[in-house]
């Protein structure tokens, strides 16, 4: 067990090198390459062993084309060739023979031949190969975009808390299933009570693109309100304190939110978008627009974006939610309007393409871990702090109707 941890440590370290040790002809990008490939081969062909209980049911029927299959086994065997050439270029071996044991282990599965174990229709599945195609999409997506255009140079892929917040892709991809029933939950009660047959067939009929758009405002002004909700209230706040509580933003750091905040804010946002009849295909666009969205304005990008950013959330708007600065406490809440903000007394965007100086909660509450901090809204202060309570705060702050959040955060 010993020799596990260790060899854990030396691939954290390794994965966590200072830049010096990184530069390309190192051997460290190929072998960095070959553990991720290798570990996501390996946990797609585990996906593929036991489809019904790790493989996403919207998944489970590409498994069985030629082109899901060629995929694997082209990803295998760039994971082979990756670690391969880190072996031959790093002293260090830790990141290639990592990337060859999964690749192997993988091999050993069934690589991409890989057939299921038995045929096990069970009723409950994680998304074991959702959270892999999830990361190796978003992750070679946006890691380029990070690298040549970044707002903090020096941040590095494997930045602090990096695997924090991986845990919260993991576990929010593995639960897809309890999510997406979750989020459809509150819609499903009010369409029970309310059928609005009419309104559906007429909406539904309007051109896509128009569709589109209302999905958009529609789906951003309850995300303002529940947004600033988690804000204005302290028993939301320490929920939502969790997805403040990242200290670097990268394409990574958005996933960092409490399951029942995941639930709360899907949920609520996607009733206007379902109770009214809105198209599949509008439907369908917008969630992968959102995917997207939200992981873009979390991202460690610099673009200037002076034109845009008065009619769209950049990452620059979004980072200065984050901002650990007085003057970022509680404003920038929608995530594709700033014309909500603007409209509500909450916008803020200094000028000279300023951005925030870092990012997180004044005082640093929140605890590290997944675990400590999925418990961190349910547990109760050893005593209370020398803090205001927070009609006062509010009352102290030019914004009475806005909650400062660092006070919420230890309150
Ligand atoms: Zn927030
Ligand atoms: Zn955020």
């Amino acid at each position: 067990m010993n020799k596990i941890h260790a060899a854990r440590l030396a691939l954290r370290s390794e994965l966590e090198a200072p830049a010096a040790l990184r530069k390309f002809g190192s051997g460290w990008i190929s072998g960095v390459l070959g553990v991720v490939l290798g570990v996501g081969g390996l946990l797609l062909v585990l996906s593929l062993r036991a489809p019904g209980l790790l493989s996403m049911a919207e998944i489970r029927p590409l498994q069985t084309r030629v082109e899901f299959r060629l995929g694997l086994h082209v990803l295998l065997l760039a994971a082979f060739g990756f670690s391969a050439l880190s072996l031959a270029l790093r002293p260090g071996k830790v990141l290639g023979t990592c990337g060859i044991v999964c690749t192997l282990l993988a091999a050993l599965l069934g690589g991409s031949r890989a057939t299921a174990l038995a045929p096990d229709p069970a009723p409950l599945f994680f998304g074991l190969d959702w959270f892999v195609l999830n990361v190796l999409f978003t992750g070679l997506l946006f890691i380029p975009v990070e690298r040549i255009f970044p707002h903090a140079a020096g941040q590095a892929i494997f930045r602090d808390e990096w695997r924090e917040d991986l845990f919260y892709y993991l576990v929010s991809s593995l639960m897809v299933q309890v999510l997406t029933f979750l989020t459809f939950l509150p819609a499903h009660a009010v369409l029970a009570v309310a059928p609005l047959t009419g309104v559906r067939a007429w909406v539904g009929a309007l051109p896509f693109v128009v569709q589109f758009l209302a999905i958009m405002f529609l789906t951003d002004f309850v995300q303002y309100w529940v947004h600033r909700s988690f804000h204005r209230f302290p028993v939301l706040w320490r929920f939502h304190a969790v997805h403040h509580s990242a200290r670097s933003m990268d394409w990574m750091a958005g996933a960092r939110m409490h399951f029942l905040e995941i639930f709360i804010l899907r949920g609520m946002t996607v009733v206007p978008m379902f109770v009214l009849g809105f198209s599949p295909a509008a439907v369908n666009s917008y969630i992968f627009l959102v995917y997207l969205y939200s992981t873009f304005i979390h991202a460690n990008v610099g673009w200037r974006l002076a034109g845009v950013e008065r009619l769209l959330v950049t990452p620059r708007f979004h980072h200065w939610h984050h901002g650990i600065e007085r003057e970022a406490i509680d404003v920038n809440f929608a995530i594709h309007f700033p014309l909500f903000d603007r409209l509500f007394g909450t916008h803020y965007l200094p000028e000279n393409n300023r951005w925030p100086s870092g990012y997180g909660i004044g005082g640093h509450p929140v605890p590290h871990g997944y675990l400590a901090q999925f418990l961190y809204p349910f547990r109760r202060e050893r005593q209370s702090p020398p803090n205001p309570p927070p009609a006062a705060a509010a009352a102290e702050d030019d914004s009475l109707h806005v909650q400062d959040k660092g006070v919420a955060g230890v309150g």
